[in-house]
C-alpha cells in the first residue's frame, strides 16, 4: 500500500480537491493523508492569537470570515443535498468547537485544539466527495493513531500499534483518508508535529505499514535545486539520497518537513515528490542510492541565532564543552552550527524560548555574544566525491559577503554558512550563478 500526501495548495479549493480525487481513484488501496486547505492553519494560528490574547470580539470576527469561506467551499464541492447536509455538519463541528474555545482559559492545550481544525474541516470534506462519486473511501482519524511522546518526539512503535488497531476499527476501504500534521501528546491531549508537519506524518504512516512508497504530493514538480522563492533559475533535481535530503530539508528547503526522511531512511521506502497540478513530471526520487559526486542543491533556514563565548582562561580547559553542551541540554534547545578556535566557540541555535536563562548560565564560562536574524545557508551534495578544490570554489562564490561561521567535515554531504538573514538572496543567488548553473 503506498501513502500520498497532498498539501494545502493541493486541497486549497473545490477545484483542486477534486483533482486529488482523479489522481488517487485509481481503484488501488491507499492511505491518503491530507494538509489543510491552503491558509487556513495560518488563519487558525491569528485566531489562537487573538484569544490568547483575550481579544475575543476580533476572535469572533476571524472565525466568522473563516466559516464563511468553508460554508462557499461546501456549496460548492458537494453536489446532491445529502452531501451539502454532510458538508455543512462537519463545517460546524469544528466551528462550534472554535466558538466554545473562545470563552473561558485558553492555554496552549486550547491553542491546538484550534490549529487541530483545518485538517479536520479539509479530510472530511474529501471524504464526502469521494462517497459522494461513488468511491470507497473511509475517514482514518489520525488521533487515533498518530502520538508523540514526552519530548515532543513522534513515537513509532506506538503509531505502528495504534495505526493497525485504527486501520481495523475503520474497517475496510479502497481510500483511507487521514489528516496530517494533528497528534495526540502523552497526556492524551490534541498536539500536533510543528508547522509543515503534513509531510511527517506520511511519513510517519509509510513507515509504519512499510508503504510500498510515500508519495508527497505539492505544488512544484518536486526539489528544486535552490530556493525559488529567492532564485528565479533553479532546475528540477531528479534523484536524491536520504542522507541528502534529510539535510536540505533540516537545513531549510520549505518543501519537506525536516524530521520528513528519517522514518522513510529506517524503513528503506522510497519518497517521491510530485507535482499536483503537472502529474506527468517524474518529480523527485529519494532512495538509499547515492547519486554521484557533486553538489545537488542549497537550501537555507532563517531564524537562526550565534552565540559566541569566549573562555575567561587563555586557552580552554578540559572539560570546557562539555559544561556548555550541558547548558543547551538542561533548556531542551539544539545546536546546529559549531566551531572552535583555541579561546572561544560559537554555536547557532534555531529555538530561542530559553536563550535569556541560557546566556545568563554561560556567562558563568566566558563573555557572551549573541547575534540574531542570521540565516544558514546549506550546500548539499556528495561533497566529498567532489573533485579537489571544491572549498575553494564556494569561497569563491560567496566573495564578498560576511559570512559568521562555516561548518564543513561534519558529514560528507553538507557544508553551511552562516550569513545574516539581510545577505540570505545574495547568498543564494551566488550559490547558484557560480556553483549550481555555472
Ligand atoms: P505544501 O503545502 O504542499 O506542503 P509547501 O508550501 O510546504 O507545500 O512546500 C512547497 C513550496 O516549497 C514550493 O511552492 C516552494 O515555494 C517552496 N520551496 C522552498 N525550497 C524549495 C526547493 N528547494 N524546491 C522546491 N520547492 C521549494
Ligand atoms: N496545515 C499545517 C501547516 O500549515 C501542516 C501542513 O500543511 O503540513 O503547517
Ligand atoms: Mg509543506
Amino acid at each position: 500500500m503506498n501513502v500520498l500526501k497532498f498539501g494545502g495548495t493541493s486541497v486549497g479549493s473545490p477545484e483542486n480537491m477534486n483533482v486529488v480525487m482523479n489522481l488517487i481513484a485509481d481503484g488501488h488501496k491507499k492511505i491518503v493523508v491530507l494538509s489543510a486547505m491552503s491558509g487556513t492553519t495560518n488563519s487558525l494560528v491569528e485566531i489562537a492569537g487573538y484569544l490568547q490574547k483575550r481579544n475575543k470580539d476580533i476572535a469572533l470576527m476571524h472565525i466568522n470570515k473563516l466559516e464563511g469561506k468553508y460554508r462557499d467551499v461546501v456549496t460548492s464541492l458537494c453536489k446532491t443535498p445529502e452531501s451539502k447536509a454532510k458538508g455543512m455538519a462537519v463545517i460546524e463541528e469544528s466551528f462550534g468547537t472554535l466558538r466554545a474555545l473562545t470563552s473561558g482559559e485558553f492555554s496552549e492545550r486550547e491553542e491546538k485544539i484550534v490549529v487541530a481544525q483545518g485538517e479536520l474541516i479539509s479530510t472530511g470534506l474529501f471524504t464526502i466527495l469521494l462517497l459522494e462519486n461513488g468511491h470507497d473511501a473511509k475517514l482514518l482519524p489520525a488521533l487515533d493513531f498518530m502520538v508523540i511522546d514526552k519530548d515532543q518526539a513522534a513515537d513509532l512503535i506506538a503509531i505502528s500499534e495504534k495505526l493497525k488497531s485504527a486501520l481495523t476499527a475503520t474497517g475496510n476501504a479502497t481510500y483511507y483518508i487521514t489528516q496530517g500534521f494533528i497528534c495526540r501528546n502523552h497526556e492524551g491531549n490534541i498536539d500536533n508535529l510543528q508547522r509543515g508537519g503534513s509531510d511527517y506524518s506520511a511519513s510517519l504512516i509509510g513507515a509504519a505499514i512499510r508503504a510500498g512508497e510515500i508519495q508527497i504530493w505539492t505544488d512544484i514538480d518536486g526539489i528544486r535545486n535552490n530556493d525559488p522563492r529567492y532564485v528565479k533559475e533553479t532546475r528540477k533535481v531528479e534523484r536524491l539520497s536520504f542522507r541528502e535530503a534529510a539535510e536540505l530539508a533540516y537545513f531549510g528547503a520549505k518543501i519537506l518537513h525536516p524530521q520528513t526522511v528519517m522514518p522513510a531512511k529506517v524503513y528503506n521506502i522510497p519518497v517521491r515528490l510530485k507535482n499536483t497540478m503537472n502529474p506527468a513530471d517524474s518529480g523527485t526520487l529519494i532512495t538509499s542510492e547515492t547519486t554521484g559526486a557533486g553538489i545537488k542543491a542549497v537550501a537555507a533556514k532563517d531564524g537562526i541565532t550565534a552565540i559566541k563565548i569566549r573562555s575567561y582562561r587563555m586557552l580552554m580547559a578540559y572539560g570546557f564543552m562539555k559544561s556548555l553542551f550541558e547548558i543547551f541540554e538542561r533548556f531542551k534547545t539544539p545546536i546546529d552550527m559549531i566551531s572552535t578556535s583555541e579561546v572561544a566557540v560559537s554555536l547557532t541555535i534555531d529555538n530561542t524560548r530559553k536563550l535569556n536563562e541560557i546566556v545568563k548560565e554561560l556567562k558563568e564560562y566566558g563573555e557572551v555574544e549573541v547575534d540574531s536574524d542570521m540565516s544558514i545557508v546549506c550546500i548539499v551534495g556528495d561533497i566529498q566525491g567532489e573533485e579537489r578544490g571544491f572549498a575553494a570554489k564556494v569561497f569563491t562564490a560567496l566573495e564578498g559577503i560576511p559570512i559568521r561561521m562555516i561548518s564543513y567535515g561534519g558529514s560528507r554531504y553538507n557544508i553551511s554558512v552562516l550569513v545574516p538573514t539581510a545577505q540570505k538572496q545574495t547568498t543564494l543567488q551566488a550559490l547558484s550563478d557560480h556553483l549550481l548553473n555555472g
